[in-house]
């Protein structure tokens, strides 16, 4: 598998030094994001191998057929591609009988449905049930709906320690930040295709994005700070970035977007409130239709 990988980078690496365009610096951070994944795809091997035995198989009735994905740009909207994370055999993080999939695509259904009220915003999920996407699915199916904005919603769990809570945003980056690595490794476990170290070679400019991103990060951020206030969640950070699978691809600003800890008390018992997750939901909208990113 390893040779293979190489052998395919190697592959594609000389294919893209074939094209005059690339400057020194895009290399440069190229060859950072390439070690970044290939040192991350050798810790995820060893953690599969691990994790073999007790793998959750598909679901008899899961829906192995993809659907057509068609352009959604409306004119004079900005286009949010919602992605409610995992879904099918994949639950994400599990706390008693709450599952990270369930709640994140509660929340994306909830932003879907309050977007109505926006005049200037358009939503669509990559997903509107339970059923598994890999994860370079996702960029792909925002990328053909034409999206402005592309948010991965997903749901963090500490058992260790069951007082740590709070929120995070993110975007894609090749930060050596040890947590948002390490976060990284786990959101980015199940991935089923090799090919996606192909996808970064062909996309160089992710970098172009990392500015709005970042902006985005920032006014959701500083808004839901404000919004969410009265329930005594905390903001952990939104201005950092990492090298999620999830947002490598996406031709558009991206985040990655945990929305709390389903290991702490408090924040499971809000996340399975409906008036929780609609503040959340309104915050989320009320930041994008005001944002000055264009
Ligand atoms: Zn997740």
């Amino acid at each position: 598998m390893k040779i293979a990988l190489f052998f395919l980078f190697l592959f594609q690496f000389c294919v893209v030094s074939a094209q005059d365009a690339i400057s020194d610096s895009d290399m440069d951070s190229l060859d950072q994001l390439i070690s970044d994944l290939l040192e991350s795809s050798k810790k995820e091997q060893k953690q599969e191998k691990k994790q073999e035995k007790q793998a959750v198989q598909p679901q008899k009735n899961e829906k192995t057929k993809k659907q057509e994905v068609k352009p959604a740009k409306v004119k004079g909207k900005k286009l949010i591609v919602i992605d409610p994370g995992h879904g099918g055999k994949d639950p994400g993080t599990i706390s008693g009988k709450l599952y990270e999939k369930d709640i994140v695509l509660k929340l994306a259904k909830k932003i879907e449905k309050l977007s109505k009220n926006y005049k200037n915003i358009e939503v669509r999920l990559t997903r509107d049930k339970d059923v598994f996407l890999a994860l370079e699915e996702r960029a792909v199916i925002a990328n053909k709906m034409g999206g402005d904005l592309f948010i991965s919603l997903h749901a963090n769990s500490f058992p260790k320690d069951r007082n740590i809570g709070g929120m995070e945003i993110y975007h894609l980056d090749n930060t050596r930040d040890e947590y948002a690595n390490k976060l990284a490794r786990v959101e980015n476990k199940i991935s089923e295709n090799a090919s996606l170290l192909g996808t970064i070679l062909v996309d160089m400019d992710i970098s172009y994005y990392v500015g709005d991103s970042l902006d985005y990060a920032k006014e959701i951020g500083s808004g839901l700070k404000k919004d969410l206030k009265k329930y005594g969640v905390k903001l952990r950070g939104y201005e950092k970035g990492a090298l999620f699978y999830v947002l490598v691809g996406a031709r558009m600003p991206s985040l990655l977007f945990e929305i709390g800890y389903i290991t702490n008390k408090t924040e499971k018992d809000l996340l399975q409130k409906d008036e929780y997750l609609e503040s959340i939901a309104k915050s989320l909208l009320d930041s994008v239709s005001a944002s000055k990113v264009k």
